[in-house]
């Protein structure tokens, strides 16, 4: 992405989701994410988890007219090039969510990019979201985004399909873009069946594919988060949502190359700096 010369504003962008106490996932790692590709990083917390490298053992929720608030201050003064949303736990902070980013324009409702990471659960299986706002997502957030960015798990709870190879991958992209996104992507990065890591992007009308080599490691935590940070720092820099999956997905590989081991489980996908 390009520099911001000295004492410049640079880009904003704005993350809406929840922390990790272990700094590996959530808010944490789109922080740093937007922090090392040299965009100030604005944060609206919709969710505190209790949490290290092994996993999540609760969260409390923040008041869902705390977490719209967060959004319209950050808004109002600072500004912002494109918003993501990560964890957001309940049907009342999407809905809450959701009837802010109509409020200012953001995603479909105007002209600030919205990249949604419909965040359901860890993938190690711990519960980020209340089942029964799987709905919500679908009928009131999905619909406002520029981008959706589900894993294999998420595409099972929102679509019902099973994505175990190419052609059920393509169903599953048809399924997500018809909740109502400009652009669905299917992640690849968890099925096991190459050696590459392959997304898949639908618009309505034409499939795009980006590969990369899979990076075998345990250190796995928050890819998902980097992936749709780095894509909403692209999309802030003014890039199509082509270009910018695949400036994340170059990124996220870069990550996944330069993890760490943290505690006894997963350490985080970033480097250090
Ligand atoms: N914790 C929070 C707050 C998250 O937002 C996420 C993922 O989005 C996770 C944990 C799980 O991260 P991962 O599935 O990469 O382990």
């Amino acid at each position: 992405l390009p520099l911001t010369p000295d004492g410049q504003t640079p880009v904003r962008v704005l993350t809406i989701a929840g922390t990790d106490s272990g700094g590996g996932a959530g808010i944490q790692a789109d922080s740093r994410t937007m922090a090392l590709l040299g965009v100030h990083a604005c944060v609206a917390v919709a969710a505190v988890t209790v949490q290290n490298t092994v996993g999540v053992s609760g969260f409390h929720e923040i008041p869902p007219e705390t977490v719209a608030g967060q959004v319209r201050s950050v808004v109002s003064d600072i500004g912002i090039g494109a918003a993501k949303t990560g964890m957001l736990a309940s049907t009342a902070i999407i809905e809450a969510v959701a009837g802010v980013c109509r409020e200012l324009g953001i995603g479909q409702a105007g002209h600030v990019p919205l990249v949604v990471d419909p965040v359901a659960a860890s993938m190690h299986g711990d519960p980020l979201l209340h089942a029964e706002a799987l709905d919500a997502l679908r009928h009131t957030l999905i619909p406002l985004a520029t981008v959706i960015t589900p894993n294999l798990d998420e595409v099972r709870l929102l679509t019902g399909i099973e994505v175990t190879d190419d052609i059920s991958a393509r169903d599953a992209a048809v399924a997500l873009h018809a909740l109502g996104p400009r652009w669905a992507i299917v992640k690849g990065g968890h099925l096991r069946t190459s050696d590459f890591s392959t997304d898949l992007l639908y618009d309505g009308e034409h499939f795009h594919e980006l590969s990369a080599s899979r990076i075998e490691t345990r250190n796995d935590h928050g890819g998902g988060d980097t992936l749709a940070a780095a894509t909403a720092c692209a999309l802030a820099h003014g890039y199509e949502v082509p270009d910018a999956v695949a400036f994340a997905k170059e990124w996220t590989t870069h990550c996944l190359k330069a993890s760490y081991d943290l505690g006894a489980g997963h350490g985080p996908v970033s480097p250090l700096w």
